[in-house]
């Protein structure tokens, strides 16, 4: 999906509290625009934590009528120096997007857009959607790799059922229990990605790798992170040096999303649906996609990218199939410089 605020903010509102080693992020409401369209949680980024690994991006929304909140409704729009990963736990979305892919996006089955040098994309909740609940993820690629041609990988992880649990990882590699799971979809630095659902009462023990930083995402039940409640919608962090963490579930059904990740080290500057490292490079993927989609002229002073930027066609986000709905303006960009994202030093 994408990041509809009509005014992005370089900077996020955001409050949270540690939790006897969890720390709560909590997350805060956001409407993705338009009077009738649907509301997301979002947790990442805020200004304590921007990210978790590469991890830059988390909203988690539904479960949604879709008749009232008019479902996911996103016509064209671009992506620059990210992946985003989308997971559902309810109905379904048709992607197409400039790279040449079209799917449709169905619970329990990884869907990775990379976006690279740039791509746009469009979502929309089927027709036989009633209820749409899920998450969608945007993940940073690494400075080498960010300007990589853009496409798109679908995955529909084998569970693994063990003592209640059923956990899909979806990116990466992770001991659940006695086995270990693992992924076949490569990444660009080293992460994870993973549902898991506990049926009440039921406990899990996850092998954690000890150079990552992880997040849970609790969307139902009661949960438990090493005996610490999790709040429901809310991301618990754990820092680096943790090898396992045990949940456990109350009463209810609980799922949850795990991410995580080496900790990312590089200075990314993010604003509306762009990853870049400068303010001047946000600029010009701005200036490209206006340009591209017919609602701006270019001049001789707007700076364009390397030539290995852009397609043989001369363009940054490709071709998109015709006959769709319009796109999506880019917003204004602010009147300040846009200010990278860092975490605080742990
Ligand atoms: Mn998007």
């Amino acid at each position: 999906m994408s990041n509809l605020d009509t005014r992005p903010e370089e900077e996020m509102l955001s409050s949270g509290a540690s939790c006897d080693g969890v720390e709560l992020l909590e997350p805060r409401d956001v409407p993705l625009g338009g009077p009738r369209a649907m509301n997301v949680r979002r947790t990442l980024p805020q200004r304590q934590r921007s990210l978790i690994g590469a991890w830059c991006f988390l909203d988690h929304y539904g479960p949604d009528n879709v008749k009232e909140s008019n479902g996911m409704n996103v016509p064209q729009h671009p992506h620059t120096g990210l992946q985003t990963a989308s997971w559902l736990f309810t109905g379904e979305i048709e992607h197409k997007d400039s790279a040449g892919f079209e799917a449709i996006v169905r619970p329990g089955e990884l869907n990775l857009m990379t976006a690279g040098h740039g791509i746009t994309h469009s979502e929309f909740s089927t027709q036989e959607t009633e209820i749409l609940h899920g998450a969608q993820l945007w993940i940073a690629l690494p400075d080498n790799e960010r300007q990589m041609p853009p496409t798109f990988e679908h995955f529909s992880p084998s569970p693994v059922i063990s003592h209640g649990a059923e956990v899909r990882v979806f990116l990466g590699s992770m001991g659940i229990n006695e086995e270990i799971s693992s992924s076949p979809v490569a990444t660009h630095t080293p992460l994870v990605g993973a549902e898991i659902l506990l049926a009440p009462g039921a406990t899990v023990c996850l092998t954690l790798d000890p150079s990552f930083e992880h997040g849970f995402l609790l969307d139902a039940g009661q949960l438990l992170v090493d005996g610490h409640t999790l709040p429901k919608d809310f991301l618990g962090y754990l820092p680096t040096g943790r090898t396992s963490a045990v949940l456990t579930a109350k009463n209810e059904p609980v799922r949850v999303l795990l991410i995580g990740g080496e900790p990312f080290e590089e200075q990314i500057v993010m604003w509306w649906n762009f990853v870049g490292r400068t303010h001047e490079e946000i600029v010009a993927y701005r200036k490209d996609y206006m340009v591209e989609m017919g609602f701006e002229e270019r001049s001789s002073e707007d700076a364009v990218g390397d030539p290995s930027e852009y397609d043989d066609a001369g363009l940054r986000f490709g071709t998109f199939p015709p006959n769709e709905p319009a796109p999506l303006p880019a917003p204004t960009l602010p009147n300040i410089r846009i200010k990278p994202r860092v975490n605080p030093a742990p």
